[in-house]
């Protein structure tokens, strides 16, 4: 995937963006997304649910759980947040690597990550103000 920076003026121009890169996406598509608290990250998740048309309405922040699933799609979507965790391994959070390989997986704090994941796709959301963001893709 060639990098990108892209301009999202509204939260469903955000989604949108992510429902376009879902289209393209096949089974083991690892997607790391890097932003602070509020810039976008779960709304991006929600855009690659209706890019794999999956219902957006059951994509939220994982509080208590580290890692949801959501079926019914074009393919499975693996939705990982890291924010509660200082340091992670994919394999350590009880993410099934059989299952993870046939759908695509989102990880929010990406940076918490503690290895790198080969072939990883990047998403980088800034806060530009108001409801302004750049999301580049690498
Ligand atoms: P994160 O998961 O990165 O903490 P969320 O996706 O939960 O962030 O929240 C992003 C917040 O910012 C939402 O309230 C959303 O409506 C708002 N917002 C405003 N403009 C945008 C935009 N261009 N893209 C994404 N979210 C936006
Ligand atoms: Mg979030």
């Amino acid at each position: 995937m060639t990098a990108e920076t892209r301009t999202s003026n509204s939260e469903a121009e955000t989604r949108a963006i992510a429902a376009r890169l879902a289209a393209g996406l096949g089974p083991g598509a690892v997607l790391l997304l890097f932003g602070d608290l509020g810039a976008g990250k779960t709304a991006f998740v929600r855009g690659l649910a209706e890019g794999l048309a999956i219902d957006p309405v059951e994509v939220t922040s994982p509080t208590f759980t580290l890692v949801h699933e959501y079926r019914g799609g074009r393919l499975p979507l693996i939705h990982v947040d890291l924010y509660r965790l200082d340091s992670a391994d994919l394999d350590e959070i009880g993410l099934d690597s059989e299952f993870a390989a046939t759908g695509v997986i989102a990880v929010e704090w990406a940076e918490r990550l503690s290895r790198a994941i080969p072939g990883a796709t990047q998403i980088r959301i800034s806060d530009r103000g108001g409801d302004t963001r750049t999301i580049s893709v690498a």
